[in-house]
């Protein structure tokens, strides 16, 4: 059997966007992942199907005889998954050579004569203080940077660090693992020389969406309030704040998505830029119809139809797909004109590089229906309309009035999920929200059936509801959601709620 390869691939600090090109082709072509606590999990999802996902760690504070054993077997493991033929994936956050035993990993691999590669990340001891807005080194105020672990060991014993050697070498300090022992770390630095007035910076959790930056001073950093894992920075530049990650406008706001994760991806590419926390709790999904009989059938003899209808991009998609599906041929399409019922559906009818014969530019079905009356009218023409389970039906009424023969086929529908992934649960369980976002009336309805009732009490106590328009929050107002943002009439769009929220929240005091 070929032999396998071990990756010690560098996660990056926290950020999922901050893993490197190649670290992520490692994660995509991975037959198996070891990963623990200070690697983002989000990064799994990249994992290829199949891949076989190891959580080997707990926090790596963690007692240290039993860091000594839990070593022992990530490299067991290591050598076990490559004999076997397999690509592993040793994923570890920041970078992989910097502190956290990367170099014992190597070791391991090297002494049992097992491939390896390196995959550098980015590490914490310089992203942790880039998003807080610290340059670790500066032309005028620190001409180098220190990385040195505040981990018992550097305290005592074999791998003493010389802290006060450190303090008169001067420059920035970045001190990681420090947080146990920051009380001792900074008598030491100020015995050794380092003023008690100089500036100390604490990044907890940085260049993640819950980071926190406390500033004091070397004196006062014993008394700060602190938790794991941060760094912490130490020098003139700890007295610099170019702050730009915590001060974006929606920074430490958490939002739910409740939209299809499929159609999620602008409202959640919005609210992330503007720094928000972005929880996706899908409560939508799309299915085919119950009977595709109606579908087959209007696709058998398509040609007999004068114009094709499509009212939503997905019935476009579940269209064609099953066209596909049937081994059928788009040139049955030839003489049949095609209208959309808005610019994302035609856009859709155009990636399958067809052309669309009618669009209004008003995007609802009385928009259509002006068009067609426009166009001349449909009298004695055959029209087939694609559309989802349950629709408006003014469409087909209005285009029948016309003297059109109308013939409505469902080609999907949209249902509820069984249940919210297991994340979302014991998020909403911790109370890790601050604002649920509602893009239609299903959605803010499925939400609260999804919640159940007693944990709908107290989400809609404490959670604030954005809305894309009027009728959408009046369900979410009969739901018991206090809505504070709804895009004005000229707006409604995803987009406009977004402005709404950001308005909302520009206009409370920000703590
Ligand atoms: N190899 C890692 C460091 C591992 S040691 C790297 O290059 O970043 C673990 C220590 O890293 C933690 O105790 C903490 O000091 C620091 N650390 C890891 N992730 C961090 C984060 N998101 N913010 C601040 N510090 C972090």
């Amino acid at each position: 059997m070929a032999e396998g390869k071990v990756y010690l691939v560098g996660a990056g600090p926290g950020d999922p966007e901050l893993l490197t090109v190649k670290g992520l082709r490692c994660v995509r072509q991975a037959d198996v992942i070891l990963y623990d606590g200070l690697a983002n999990p989000d990064l799994l999802e990249e994992a290829p199907e199949g891949c076989e996902v190891i959580d080997v760690g707990k926090h790596i504070d963690g007692h240290r005889r039993d860091r000594d054993r839990q070593q022992a077997e990530i490299d067991a493991t290591m050598l076990e998954k490559a004999r076997a033929g397999l690509n592993v994936v040793r994923l570890k956050g920041g970078d992989p050579f910097v502190f956290g035993r990367g170099g014992e990993e190597a070791e391991a691999l090297q002494s049992a004569g097992v491939p390896f590669e390196v995959v550098p990340g980015i590490t914490s001891a310089i992203a942790a203080p880039a998003y807080a807005g610290i340059p670790v080194t500066h032309r005028t105020l620190s001409p180098y940077v220190t990385f040195v672990t505040g981990h018992r060991a550097s305290l005592e014993g074999a791998q003493d660090v010389d802290w006060e050697g450190l303090a008169r070498l001067g420059g920035t300090l970045v001190v990681l693992m420090g947080v146990r022992n920051r009380a001792e770390v900074a008598a030491r630095l100020m015995v050794g020389g380092y003023a008690s007035d100089t500036p100390v910076a604490v990044v907890q959790r940085g260049t993640l969406p819950s980071q926190k930056t406390v500033r004091t001073t070397l004196e006062g950093l014993a008394e700060v309030d602190v938790t794991n894992p941060a760094a912490i920075v130490v020098g003139q530049v700890a007295g610099l704040d170019f702050s730009w990650f915590e001060s974006r406008p929606l920074f430490g706001v958490r939002v739910a998505v409740t939209r299809m994760r499929k159609q999620a991806g602008e409202l959640v590419g919005l609210l992330q830029a503007l720094g928000a926390e972005v929880l996706e709790a899908p409560t939508v999904r799309i299915e085919g119809p119950a009977d595709w009989g109606p579908v087959d059938r209007a696709i058998g003899g398509i040609e007999a139809y004068d114009w094709v209808v499509f009212s939503s991009a997905n019935g476009v998609e579940r269209f064609f797909g099953r066209m596909l599906d049937l081994e059928g041929d788009l040139r049955a399409l030839k003489g049949v004109r095609i209208a959309a019922v808005g610019p994302a559906t035609a856009e859709k009818v155009a990636a399958y590089y067809l052309g669309v014969d009618l669009c209004p530019s008003h995007h609802v079905a009385e928009g259509l229906v002006e068009a067609f009356e426009q166009e001349g009218g449909v009298a004695g023409k055959r029209i087939l309309i694609l559309r989802p389970e349950r629709a408006r039906e003014v469409l087909a009424g209005a285009l029948r009035e016309m003297g059109g023969e109308v013939q409505e086929v469902v080609v999907y529908r949209t249902v509820r999920p069984g249940a919210f992934p297991a994340g979302v649960v014991s998020r909403l369980g911790r109370g890790e929200l601050d604002l649920v976002t509602f893009t239609s009336a299903s959605t803010a309805r499925h939400f609260a059936d999804l919640l159940g009732f007693h944990r709908l009490e107290r989400v809609r106590a404490r959670v604030l509801a954005a809305s894309i328009g009027p009728s959408t929050s009046q369900t979410a107002r009969d739901l018991g959601f206090r809505v504070v943002a709804e895009p004005p009439e000229g707006d409604i769009s995803v987009p406009g709620m977004v402005r709404a929220i950001l308005a909302y929240y520009q206009g409370q005091t920000r703590v």
